[in-house]
């Protein structure tokens, strides 16, 4: 007998009458039911969760967010194939051989946590964090985009770093829709972040402050998208100052975007979806 359960519990338990399959996610969210319905010999035990997230950067931003998501419980990937030297001194554990900067994150996360799930490279991941400096990397959030893979955006410049916002694709706002009113703002916005995009073979980099504070505020979010409640991180950017209080902006859907979240759901998200996935990034 099971009682207290929730609506998205309920409605969870309705969904496995129809269907034997639970995703990953599924598995995260309802972990303690899934264990009561095992110990009850109504289910077989699921395998260990495995979400992944993949990390668009392994310098200093992307190892502090990677370390602690592994802590967390994350299976974790590191996507930069950059040059070790071109990452701040001290940024790895010593003793780590490596030549790419995901090589010697994935080493140094190993050397601290073995039991750590981390990887390097290409593959699917349930989850992305996008790092860039200047400007929001736009050209690695498309395919995630086509694909519907939630992502949440982590942007260094000079003062600080911002961090949002957190897209769900079709729900909230996305890259494009932050820069489509940034343009609405300031309508040099596009050269600027086209100039602020350009490929650096540094990595990104910020204070120990904002580090910490950029850090904090992806696990939160990532950590509420993994519990089903990312709702308050949705539709927001937080932005972080060096030796100053963060302040978090308020951002909408914006309805000229071609990612459905501005739109009616149906049939019109659809063709809005379909249409967004022929532009090219910064064509919008
Ligand atoms: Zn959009």
């Amino acid at each position: 007998m099971l009682r207290g359960l929730t609506d998205t519990q309920r409605r969870f338990l309705e969904r496995l009458e129809t269907s034997a399959t639970v995703t990953p996610l599924q598995q995260q969210r309802h972990r303690d039911l899934i264990d009561a319905l095992a110990a009850a010999d109504v289910l077989e035990p699921p395998p260990p969760p495995s979400l992944t997230l993949a990390v668009s950067d392994a310098g200093p931003i992307g190892l502090s967010v990677g370390r602690s998501a592994a802590r967390d419980g994350w299976a974790v990937r590191f996507i930069d194939d950059g040059r070790i030297e071109h990452a701040p001194p001290g940024t790895y554990s010593t003793g780590v051989i490596a030549s790419s900067r995901q090589g010697a994150a994935c080493a140094t996360v190993r050397s601290q946590m073995p039991q750590a799930r981390v990887s390097v490279g290409d593959g699917p991941a349930d989850v992305w964090v996008v790092v860039s400096h200047g400007a929001p990397a736009l050209e690695v959030a498309l395919p995630l985009m086509t694909a519907d893979v939630p992502h949440l955006f982590v942007c260094v410049d000079e003062r600080g770093s911002r961090v949002g916002p957190f897209v769900e694709p079709g729900i909230g706002a996305c890259g494009w829709c932050d820069g489509l009113a940034r343009a609405d703002e300031d309508p040099a916005w596009p050269r600027i972040a086209l100039q602020l995009g350009a490929p650096h073979p540094a990595t990104p980099t910020a204070s120990a402050d904002v580090i910490a504070g950029a850090t904090a505020l992806v696990l939160g979010a990532l950590g509420a998208w993994r519990s089903g409640d990312a709702e308050l991180w949705r539709n927001s950017a937080h932005v972080l100052t060096t030796g100053q209080p963060n302040a978090r902006r308020t951002l909408a859907p914006h309805p000229r975007c071609g990612c459905g979240a501005a739109g009616p759901v149906g049939d019109d998200l659809a063709a809005r979806r379909a249409r967004f996935q022929q532009s090219e990034p910064g064509q919008q």
